[in-house]
């Protein structure tokens, strides 16, 4: 069947992944010269639809700019030897929030981005804990090695140390940290000699055989030879099951500034990255890449603009084929869901899209019924598990700044919580008029205000409240951490947990010491 071999093609060339960093690892740089060295690459006279890549990319990074935050989180898309790529941008910076974590739950892999003088710095490790969580095989690429920075071998050191992934260079730096010389890839020992250009642009990349590269490097080239003899005597070698299976990281050398070592990530990308596999069910089962339509909203994002009360869901296509017009079903309700006006969400462009597959990501604007998580189908019902959610680190009281409009303020918290644009929780003592609103970044309080007077037509007043430790316990531990002090009790609004707030670690920690008995639990990605 024909139908049929097209989805499972279509699946097997798509890599859809994240870049997980810390602000400026270089994460905005990485993402630009993928594309641009993509397209370098990539057959001349291969069709990229609207103008070149690059100026996409720049489009989008101008807009998150100009705005503050990113107002749209976006994928970008470039052919690269026959793949697909699909990349999906990880909010960060100020804009980090819940929405940060759950991009990850709709990528197969994702590429950990260090900056060579930091190595694993806190957003990463939180963003990589997400990962391991959701078995998100990791690639990593240590960037601004044209800068001084640390060891190599100590930098995979710490990769095995502080995260226990086994560290598997696949091409590995001549030259000392400040005076980089090139590359050496580890699958047949060829040299790329790095050749720096003035004015910020892309430096030279010149292959050289090893002995040419001896005799013109001497001491730098046989340090480098003896660190790939330890690494080989240490086992260092990529087995793409352990990588698959979270056990190992497939390790890059590069800088993104100059773009050098990145067209090695495009092909890493390529020949180890997972394409769309065959998707966990929550009744414990999979669905085959290759049935029929099914995909999951990992994202729903409001526009901030109050002329256009938008809203657009996101959804990564988990089997089949998705084709502009068909109805599909919504897991939760079992509503149909006309697709008609499906988007695009390459970047600015919001073009209507035709045809998607597995990997792909679409947007459904408007569908004020979706939520984050919901399941949509078509052909055999399935449901997929739901999106965790993350451990908030912020809290805030929110109250309706005039109480007249009540009605007003109550709608639109429901909408903004079932939206997953904040979590909401509820306690008897402080009443359906003053919830406290808990995020994983505080621009989602700002978000919620704006929308609150702008969307709801009812401006609130947010203040701050003292507790910074969250953790999930059940009704009997409840009843007994609410009688403690600096403790508060809540019920999630959304699925009926119920989560304890301390005020602060030391609190939490005597607690737990003193009543080892307790039910408090980790929310996932704690900070
Ligand atoms: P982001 O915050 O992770 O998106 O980081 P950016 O891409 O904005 O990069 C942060 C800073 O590091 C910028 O000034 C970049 O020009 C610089 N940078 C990024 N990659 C490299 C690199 O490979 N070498 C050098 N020297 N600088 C880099």
């Amino acid at each position: 069947m024909k139908g049929k071999n097209e989805v499972s093609d279509e699946a097997a060339r798509r890599r859809t992944f994240a870049v997980i960093s810390h602000p400026d690892a270089g994460k905005s740089t990485i993402t630009e010269a993928l594309a641009v060295q993509a397209a370098a690459i990539s057959s001349a006279g291969a069709v990229h639809g609207k103008g070149d890549r690059a100026g996409v990319t720049s489009d989008w990074m101008e807009m998150e700019r100009s705005r503050g935050i990113s107002i749209t989180s976006s994928v970008l898309r470039f052919d690269y030897e026959g793949a697909l790529l699909n990349l999906l941008d990880t909010p960060g910076h100020a804009d980090f929030s819940e929405d940060t974590y759950r991009v990850l739950s709709a990528v197969d892999g994702a590429v950990m981005l260090l900056d060579s003088a930091k190595g694993l710095e806190a957003q990463t490790l939180k963003l990589f804990d997400v990962c391991k969580h959701g078995d998100v095989p990791i690639l990593t690429f240590v960037n601004k090695w044209d800068r001084p920075g640390r060891e190599p071998l100590e930098l995979l050191d710490e990769i095995e140390q502080r995260i226990g992934l086994h560290a598997a260079p696949l091409n590995w730096p001549v030259g000392v940290a400040g005076d980089f010389r090139g590359l050496i890839s580890r699958a047949d020992g060829s040299f790329t000699k790095f050749v720096p250009q003035p004015n910020g642009k892309a430096a030279l990349a010149v292959t050289m055989t090893s002995e040419q590269a001896a005799a013109e490097l001497g001491d730098v080239w046989e340090t480098a030879m003896e660190e790939l003899t330890l690494l080989t005597e240490i086992g260092a070698e990529l087995d793409h099951e352990a990588f698959t299976g979270g056990i190992s990281t497939p390790v890059l050398f590069g800088a993104a500034l100059p773009q050098f070592g990145v067209s090695a990530l495009l092909d890493a990308l390529k020949t180890y990255a997972p394409p769309p596999a065959d998707r966990r069910t929550e009744a414990g089962g999979t669905r085959p890449v290759d049935a029929p339509f099914s995909g999951q909203v990992f994202k729903v994002q409001a526009g901030m603009d109050k002329a256009h009360r938008d809203s657009l869901a996101f959804i990564r296509v988990c089997s089949g084929k998705f084709e502009r017009g068909m109805t599909l079903t919504m897991g939760s309700t079992g509503r149909g869901l006309v697709t008609k006006h499906a988007q695009t969400v390459f970047g600015r462009d919001r073009t209507t899209v035709d045809t998607a597959f597995p990997g792909d990501v679409i947007g459904l604007p408007n569908t004020h019924g979706l939520t984050v998580g919901e399941s949509l189908f078509d052909g055999p019902s399935v449901t997929f598990p739901p999106i965790p959610a993350f451990a908030p680190e912020h809290f805030m009281v929110c109250r309706a700044k005039d109480v007249g409009r009540y009605k007003q303020f109550r709608r639109g918290i429901e909408q903004l919580d079932s939206e997953g644009a904040v979590q909401v929780l509820r306690s008897d003592i402080r009443g359906d008029q003053a919830p406290v609103l808990a995020a994983v970044g505080p621009l989602q309080f700002e978000v919620v205000a704006h929308r609150m007077e702008h969307e709801f037509n009812s401006p609130v007043v947010l203040t701050t409240i003292d507790f910074n430790e969250c953790r999930v316990t059940d009704a009997e531990s409840g009843a007994a951490l609410a009688k403690m002090r600096g403790v508060e009790v809540f019920t999630r609004s959304l699925n009926g947990d119920l989560i304890a707030l301390f005020q602060d670690k030391w609190r939490l920690r005597a607690i737990e010491r003193e009543f080892p008995d307790l039910t408090i639990e980790q929310m996932l990605a704690a900070g």
